[in-house]
């Protein structure tokens, strides 16, 4: 919150460093003539001076390196040590570049002063108490230069212009507020949108295998069908079972059986190596992947892949029929297949091509016929 604040000031302050040295420019051309040149040439040293005081420390805070050497709170006292400056200076001129008797230059000085003063509202409110170090410090001596003159019309010139002071001062504490506020619910909105997101990423996610799960397979499929559609690319699904994995949660228990779905889930996925492919759970002991750009043929060497993946694993299942370790069964279908008119028809074909497999012996990829 406080480095966001910190970060605004910073931002606005070169439009404040170029403000004040115009107004001192204009103001010392004016007045020129009208108040010792002495004085002016002083006062316009001073300004000079904090002006590039500022200036580097706005160039400090923009170096990386300088930036992280303190903390925000440092750069925060930094910026309003510089207002504070730039205040005084300005307090300055209400008392030294105040004409003796010439109302027209007592008029400029206060409106010159008065721009300042109100200009700075939305500069410098965002941190701390930048602005009223920077105000107070202006509005108190022209009050007072105008109140010492004695006349009425100064006299009420000198209250409009500590009114006026005021006015600027609670207006910047709104202000503040307005920053703060506005800082706050950028801080919300971004915090409510990364929970957002990583709430997106877990209904997709399988809770027990940490893979994909069938949302994410049918999201996947559909989205990644049209872009095959609109390329003339190739898309290849490949299903995937394990094999009497009954037998084994019979034997082993379930826990020992949901370790070794873990187990397999992984081993699968880490045989997946284009970006875009995607491996999902789909169901209980059943598995699914998505291959963009891929032909059959290329669908059957990933799925065999897969399958000597899982065999290499060599997790025991002492009840399978057909070997001493677990497998799985794969069906492979791709979408350059004349019944394969969409999305449903691929599953259905590779689940077809996935029943082939395990009707022919399992442990083993088999494809749907031509
Ligand atoms: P096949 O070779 O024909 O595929 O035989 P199978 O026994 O693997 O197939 P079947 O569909 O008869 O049984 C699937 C079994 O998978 C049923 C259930 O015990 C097991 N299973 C399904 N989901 C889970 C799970 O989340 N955890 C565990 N441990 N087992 C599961
Ligand atoms: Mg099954
Ligand atoms: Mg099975």
């Amino acid at each position: 919150m406080l480095s966001a604040l910190t970060e605004q000031a910073y931002r606005q302050l070169p439009i404040a460093l170029v403000a004040s040295l115009i107004n001192a420019f204009l103001l010392v051309g004016v007045l020129w003539g009208g108040i010792e040149s002495t004085t002016l040439l002083i006062w316009s040293v001073c300004l000079i001076s904090v002006t590039a005081f500022r200036f580097r420390t706005l160039r400090g805070f923009l170096d990386p390196q300088r930036r992280a050497r303190v903390g925000d709170a440092v750069w925060g006292r930094r910026f309003v040590k510089g207002a504070c400056a730039a205040g005084l200076v300005w307090g300055g001129a209400a008392i030294f570049l105040f004409h003796p008797s010439s109302f027209t230059h007592q008029v400029f000085l206060a409106f010159v002063l008065g721009g300042m003063v109100a200009g700075g509202v939305p500069l410098l409110s965002p941190l701390g108490r930048a602005y009223p170090c920077f105000a107070i410090p202006i509005v108190l001596p022209m009050t007072l230069s105008m109140v010492l003159v004695g006349d009425r019309v100064h006299l009420i010139m000198g209250l409009m212009i500590l009114v006026f002071g005021i006015a600027m001062l609670s207006s910047s504490a709104r202000v503040k507020r307005l920053f703060q506020d506005a800082t706050d619910m950028r801080l919300r909105l971004a915090s409510s949108i990364a929970e957002g997101s990583a709430l997106q990423e877990m209904l997709r996610i399988d809770e027990l295998t940490r893979i994909g799960n069938r949302r994410l397979f049918e999201e996947h499929l559909a989205s990644e069908w049209k872009r095959a559609d609109r390329a003339g690319n190739t898309l290849a699904v490949i299903s995937a079972d394990v094999d009497h994995f009954k037998a084994y949660n019979d034997h082993y228990g379930h826990p020992a059986g949901d370790r070794c779905l873990i187990g397999i889930a992984q081993a699968m996925a880490s045989t997946l190596q284009r970006a875009g492919d995607t491996a999902a759970r789909i169901g209980g002991e059943e598995f699914a992947f998505v291959l963009p750009q891929t032909t059959l043929l290329g669908a059957e060497q990933v799925a065999e892949r897969i399958r000597e993946a899982v065999w290499d694993l060599n997790l025991p299942h002492a009840a399978s029929p057909i070997a001493d370790r677990v497998t799985v069964s794969l069906g492979v279908a791709s979408s350059d297949h004349a019944s394969v008119a969409s999305p449903a028809d691929l599953i259905r074909a590779s689940d077809a091509a996935l029943y082939e497999a395990k009707r022919r012996g399992r442990n083993l990829v088999a494809t749907i016929g031509p």
